[in-house]
């Protein structure tokens, strides 16, 4: 006889290509993280926003500049199916926020610190260190333009680095000065270029128009003599953006942030003006940059909003727990504190008010969870509760929950005696317990 209601197994799908599952246990490094930098930004004052991951593709190609890797080849775009709205998969959050700022005029009662966490997708060619969907935390304060922000922007940093035990990164500082700084630093830098037309890349042809002063910003070894011998944009700042820049570098030297400046940093999109800085280590191999930022006057008005100050930055957070992890990890253990042996289905009632009143007063409980066959032998159970690691059994047999109790079993070294407790009792003992925790 053919057997016709028999679901087929399905055939098996596999992630899109870089884009990752993050599972348990390092999921847990991942909590831990985000802990450490919610409570930072509560230091700080920086208040939490979460904008959409769908944007439209207009803001991107206008925020970013058309002319730059992310909106030329990086971005997962597409037609909304059912207007045919011009849709894209935020490559990055700064136009994101700036959009919101706008849209809901956040800056009508003065200056905002916000941060953001949150998945990020660029097309790019999938590596170590490099994804299709990423994370990135970014912190942007909108609405100031003095020097003291953006050195409180690099404080922060600074301070994450150090409370997730983090050695080793450099801070490379550069100005890009203004858009007229930047007009006349252009010409220079394009005449220079045309000097060496014969040894610039593809990519730097392309751009010796457009965006010149990107190709400073060239990945290509070829490239970095003639780079090195460029103009410098430093040399084309003004007085007020110099003074900006030297406030900056006087409130990080009072604080011993150590810094160099990088004259040839100039940072991945358009939108950048004054300020820019990254943090890079030696350690992640060529995706060294961590957290990369600088200042944006520009941008709101850009996106038409009133014209504001802005500077922010964002960090990498795959690149920030490799290095976590070459730090020797986060401190995390996914050990609760006792697992729940329970010998019969009839049990569960009692035996769930329990868990469940041991989980209230602070308790981390696993519990055993049967077939459809029953909830198997004892044995079976204890070995569940040994390889869990869990410090305590709780035992709900037959015989104890007729009294309404539970028989806690220590299962590793100090645990105690084992003892049968009444409900009250096994409150007061649990919270002995996490009193010496
Ligand atoms: P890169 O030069 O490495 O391509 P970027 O200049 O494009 O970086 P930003 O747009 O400034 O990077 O993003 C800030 C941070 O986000 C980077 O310093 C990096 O840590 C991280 N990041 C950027 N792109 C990726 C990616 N595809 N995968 C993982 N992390 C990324
Ligand atoms: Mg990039």
């Amino acid at each position: 006889m053919v057997e016709v209601n028999k679901p087929m197994r399905a055939e098996k799908l596999s992630a899109v290509k870089g884009m990752n599952d993050v599972l348990a246990p390092e999921s847990a490094a991942w909590e831990w993280l985000e802990a450490k930098v919610r409570g930072l930004m509560a230091r700080y004052a920086y208040r939490n926003i979460r904008t959409p991951i769908v944007e439209p593709t207009a803001l991107f190609v206008r925020g970013l500049g058309e002319v730059t890797d992310i909106v030329e080849k990086e971005m997962y775009s597409f037609e909304d199916r059912l207007n045919g709205e011009a849709l894209t998969l935020r490559p990055e959050c700064t136009a994101g926020v700036v959009r919101a700022v706008v849209e809901h005029a956040m800056l009508y009662d003065g200056g905002k610190r916000l941060y953001y966490m949150g998945p990020m997708f660029r097309h790019e060619r999938p590596q170590r260190g490099r994804y299709r969907q990423f994370h990135q935390i970014g912190a942007e304060v909108l609405g100031f333009a003095g020097a003291e922000v953006d050195a409180e922007l690099i404080l922060l940093a600074d301070a994450l680095w150090r409370e997730l035990g983090l050695t080793g990164i450099r801070l490379e500082l550069n100005s890009l000065g203004q858009p007229s700084e930047r007009l006349a630093h252009r010409a220079a830098l394009i005449a220079y270029l045309q000097c060496h037309a014969a040894a610039l890349d593809a990519d730097a042809q392309r751009r010796l128009h457009s965006n010149p002063l990107r190709i400073l910003d060239s990945k290509n070894p070829a490239m970095t003599e003639i780079i090195d011998g460029a103009p410098r944009l430093l040399d084309y700042l003004g007085d007020a953006s110099l003074a900006h820049f030297n406030a900056l570098r006087a409130i990080l030297d009072a604080n011993e942030v150590a810094y160099s400046i990088n004259p040839r940093l100039v940072r991945g999109m358009d939108y950048y003006n004054l300020t820019v800085f990254e943090f890079v280590t030696d350690r992640l191999g060529s995706q060294g940059t961590i957290c990369g930022g600088g200042r944006y006057d520009y941008l709101i008005e850009q996106i038409g909003g009133k014209p504001a100050p802005a500077v922010g930055w964002a960090l990498g957070v795959e690149r920030v727990l490799e290095l976590v992890r070459e730090e020797g990890g986060a401190p995390v253990l996914l050990v609760p504190d006792m697992y729940a042996v329970i010998q019969d289905a009839s049990a569960m009632p009692f035996a769930m008010k329990t868990i469940q009143m041991l989980r209230s007063a602070g308790l981390s409980v696993l519990m055993h969870a049967g077939s459809a066959e029953g909830m198997g032998s004892m044995k079976n159970q204890f070995k569940k509760a040994d390889a869990s690691g869990a410090r305590f059994a709780l035992v709900f047999g037959l015989d104890e929950v007729a009294q309404e109790a539970v028989t806690v079993k220590p299962m590793r070294e100090g645990g105690g005696a084992q003892a049968t407790h009444t409900l009250l009792n096994l409150l007061t003992w649990a919270q002995t317990l996490q009193s010496n925790a």
